[in-house]
């Protein structure tokens, strides 16, 4: 008999729940943190993607739900809806067998209908700080049985932008709580920055240098703009890929791809923030089931959206900086599965992404390189 969630605190009932669900062995995170998590301290949990950090949290959570209460007292941010609607899958997963009620609130989604629900008891709350910011200043919303706060992709929503609906959500909840920052990534300023939520925190940090798993290899491809779409076109024709994400830099060059891609390589959508929240819905779901293989895309799919057979991450643009690459390429390679991050890379780029080589751990047994060549026309007749 496997007991080792048990060793970590978490009783019978909610270890038979993970067994069922497939989740036999702790994985390090989830050892490492649990036990701080029911012990109610403050913690930065850091540790690969892919390595399990959702459950490291949820599954500590569920236990310390009072389940005779029915007030909000597990509150989860996440920086996108996607995420938001997949942390409360995986919180449902285990706490709806054991009686604990998770509900998610993001936009792009009757407000109403969200209220409604949540007035009828919620102890589990997962939500985007923009939405619940705006459920808050517009109605009564007590966050006062809030035992645990938990900034998903901590330094992601550390940012601006998000930075101003968090202080705002935390200020409501004066009474004394337990804050948890989890991230792959937790660059120094951000850290400090983040310090200032935390007391007397424990620093669960299980990166090293890396915050990329070791199974994750990269390649870069040498090639012009001009040749750009062309060199995606025949790699994605001829290389064996089971799924892959593809990301632009903005929307609007995600769409045109897509668009272009699309007359030549069956199995592609696209998927960005622009789009109804349905259709992301739909699109994801697609991708998910395999029914699209290609999903052409920006950095809302960057963070911590879980994927299980994406063996291609392509960077079709060179991503802004190192942390958006290390998110992006960890939609690959996750949970000891295999993965390769392909960058196309320009003249114009190089320079960024030699910057992004140097920080993010690549070297001669994980990284290649090679140079695209047009394959030559056919001759005229
Ligand atoms: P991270 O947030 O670290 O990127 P996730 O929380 O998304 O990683 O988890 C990655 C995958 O691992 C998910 O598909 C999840 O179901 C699975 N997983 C998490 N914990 C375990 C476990 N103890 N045993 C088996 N699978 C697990
Ligand atoms: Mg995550």
């Amino acid at each position: 008999m496997n007991d080792s969630f048990k060793k970590l605190g978490i009783n019978d009932e909610i270890d038979s729940i993970l067994k069922s669900i497939g989740y036999v062995t702790p994985t390090p995170i989830q050892e490492k943190t649990i036990p701080f998590i029911l012990e109610g301290k403050d913690l930065i949990g850091q540790a690969e993607t892919g390595s399990g950090k959702t459950a490291a949290c949820a599954v500590p959570l569920v236990q310390l739900v009072d389940r005779k209460v029915n007030d909000i007292q597990a509150l989860i941010l996440t920086p996108t809806r996607e995420l938001a609607i997949q942390y409360l899958n995986e919180v449902s997963s285990i706490g709806k067998p054991y009686g604990v009620k998770a509900f998610v609130v993001y936009g792009g989604f009757d407000i109403d209908i969200q209220m409604a629900k949540l007035r009828d008891g919620v102890h589990i709350l997962v939500a985007t700080p923009g939405r619940l910011t705006d459920i808050m200043y517009n109605r009564q919303f007590p966050l006062d049985s809030v035992k645990t706060f938990v900034i998903d992709e901590a330094d992601e929503m550390m940012k601006m932008g998000f930075i101003e609906d968090i202080d705002f959500i935390r200020k409501c909840m004066i009474h004394r709580h337990q804050t948890l920052f989890f991230s792959a990534t937790m660059p120094p300023p951000i850290k400090k920055l983040a310090r200032k939520y935390l007391k007397e925190a424990e620093h669960v940090k299980l990166t090293g240098r890396r915050a990329q798993p070791e199974n994750l290899n990269h390649c870069m491809v040498s090639v012009s703009s001009r040749d750009k779409e062309k060199a995606l076109r025949e790699f994605l024709a001829q290389e064996d890929i089971s799924q892959a994400i593809i990301f632009c830099n903005t929307r609007r060059r995600a769409e045109q791809l897509a668009k272009k891609i699309k007359e030549f390589v069956g199995g592609t959508d696209f998927l960005h923030g622009g789009l109804k929240q349905h259709q992301r819905e739909k699109i994801l779901r697609s991708f998910r089931n395999r029914k699209i293989k290609f999903i052409i895309t920006t950095d809302v799919m960057a963070r911590g959206i879980d994927v299980q057979n994406v063996s291609h991450i392509i960077n079709y643009e060179v991503s802004q900086n190192a942390e958006i690459y290390i998110h992006r390429s960890g939609r690959t390679a996750r949970m000891g599965e295999e993965g390769v991050s392909v960058s196309f890379v320009s003249s114009g780029e190089k320079e960024k992404f030699e910057e992004i080589k140097k920080v993010s751990d690549m070297n001669k047994d994980n990284f290649k390189k090679i140079k695209y060549r047009p394959s030559r026309k056919k001759p005229r007749l």
